[in-house]
């Protein structure tokens, strides 16, 4: 794999994909049954339609919708759980 993909890790590719959201609209993300089908064929698209492994990202250095997400739901669960307050 090329290094010059514009992004370094799996977090910088995330980021990225949120930088490219801010700047493009009419994007959607993919219905979850869709991001199943693309991982049953062992591929992901990024936002912007690259096709890229599930883990990974494209050469614009774009993560794959199956990061974004993941990451997305990760966000959820931890902004879900606040420390409970003794007493
Ligand atoms: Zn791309």
């Amino acid at each position: 794999m090329s290094d010059e993909t514009g992004a370094t890790d799996a977090h910088a590719a995330i980021r990225n994909a949120h930088v490219w959201f801010e700047s493009h609209s009419g994007w959607a993300p993919p219905e979850p049954e869709t991001v199943e089908e693309w991982a049953a064929d062992g591929v992901c698209r990024c936002p912007d339609e690259c096709l890229v492994p599930p883990d990974g990202w494209c050469e614009h250095g774009l993560a794959s919708w199956a990061l974004v997400l993941a990451a997305l739901a990760d966000e959820d669960a931890r902004r879900a759980f606040r420390p409970r307050d003794p007493g």
